[in-house]
């Protein structure tokens, strides 16, 4: 793996939907070195049960778009304790329960967090981690969790103690892979240091691209497969916000929305408008597209609140990109 562009045509377009065209779309990835095979467009759901995390939210359409995006080909789903708490993983746990095909989906959990009286403090101890993992298997029903995160670095366990925990784990068979998530480069360099960390998960999309100068290096050489976080900027990358968009003080508060770089970045994506208005394609098939030709990403995870959300994600595979395409969109979110 490198860190450059994959390949011109890594996603290809496809026609009308015969029968071939959808086995074709339906087509799975290895993710990194592991032996999960996934379609490259997986479903975030931080929104399906996330009540701490989103006011409001309707269970119904979580546990709806799911569903959805499970019957249109989506296999790979990316929960956490945190998301609820406990609720995300529960839903997931029901809808994949009751569809047949367990071995056919690949769900990835994490934790670390950990509730001490008011207060959370995070636990990366192997106790701790081995107790999760018990916990996240009740909750999602399920006998093995395919990919399992711890989710935060904590102060005191040495990381390669606690990777450690996990690949005794996976020797035993109740979880598949191993992944870590908000780890600084030096923590994922000890937390590798057996070569047992098969996925590193950050926060990473065109308008935040810390990721690329030393973690995508050291993935790429160590076979970790980046799965990035907020891929849509937490919808911006869509294309839906504009110059008249009113936002919330909430949203005002996040580095992109924040005023200045809010137009700034609505320039930026202007410009993606009209390569993907050429194409026949909307802005956020064309950013999600766009990653999934970076070589240390096979995967990526955009979270949904509505079931429509999930399948306009899903047209991404309908989109390829020629390399000057690629090229261009790295030099409008470069400059
Ligand atoms: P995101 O993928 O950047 O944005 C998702 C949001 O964008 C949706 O909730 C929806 O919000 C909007 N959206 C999605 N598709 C759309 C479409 N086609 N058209 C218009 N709007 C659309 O952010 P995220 O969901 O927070 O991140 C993705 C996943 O990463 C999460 O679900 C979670 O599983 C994971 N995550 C992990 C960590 C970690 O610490 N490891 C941290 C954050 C997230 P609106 O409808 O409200 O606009």
């Amino acid at each position: 793996m490198g860190t450059g562009p994959r390949c011109c045509s890594a996603v290809k377009r496809w026609g009308t939907g015969t029968k071939k065209e959808l086995d074709e779309l339906n087509r799975k990835v290895r993710i990194g070195k592991s032996d999960l095979l996934v379609n490259p467009i997986g479903l975030g759901t931080n929104a399906v049960g996330g009540h701490n995390l989103f006011p409001n939210l309707d269970e119904a359409a979580g546990r709806e778009l799911v569903r959805l995006g499970l019957a249109n080909g989506i296999n790979f789903l990316d929960t956490a304790f945190i998301y609820g708490p406990k609720r995300s993983e529960e839903i997931i746990g029901e809808v994949v329960k009751e569809s047949s095909s367990r071995s056919e989906i690949v769900i990835a959990t994490k934790a670390a967090h950990k509730f001490a009286g008011n207060e959370i403090v995070m636990d990366n101890s192997p106790a701790f981690l081995k107790q999760s993992v018990e916990h996240a298997l009740k909750r999602l029903q399920t006998d093995y969790i395919d990919l399992f995160y711890i989710h935060f670095p904590d102060k005191d366990t040495p990381k390669d103690e606690a990777v450690g925990a996990l690949k005794l784990l996976k020797d035993e068979g109740k979880i598949r892979a191993i992944g870590v998530s908000n780890f600084s480069i030096d923590q994922l360099k000890e937390a590798n240091k057996d070569g047992y960390v098969d996925v590193y998960q950050g926060e990473y999309n065109l308008l935040s691209r810390e990721a690329e100068k030393e973690l995508f290096p050291y993935a790429a050489e160590h076979q970790i497969s980046f799965i990035p976080y907020f891929p849509l900027a937490s919808g911006l990358l869509t294309g839906k916000y504009t110059r008249d968009t009113e936002l919330s003080e909430k949203m005002r508060k996040r580095p992109q929305f924040q005023e200045g770089a809010y137009e700034q970045n609505l320039d930026k994506i202007d410009k993606v408008r009209n390569i993907a208005a050429a194409k026949g394609a909307e802005v956020a098939h064309v950013v999600l597209a766009w990653y999934l030709t970076r070589d240390v990403i096979d995967v990526i995870i955009p979270g949904a609140k509505r079931a429509a959300q999930v399948l306009q994600n899903l047209k991404t595979l309908e989109v390829a990109l020629s390399t000057e395409e690629i090229n261009e969109i790295d030099q409008i979110f470069k400059r």
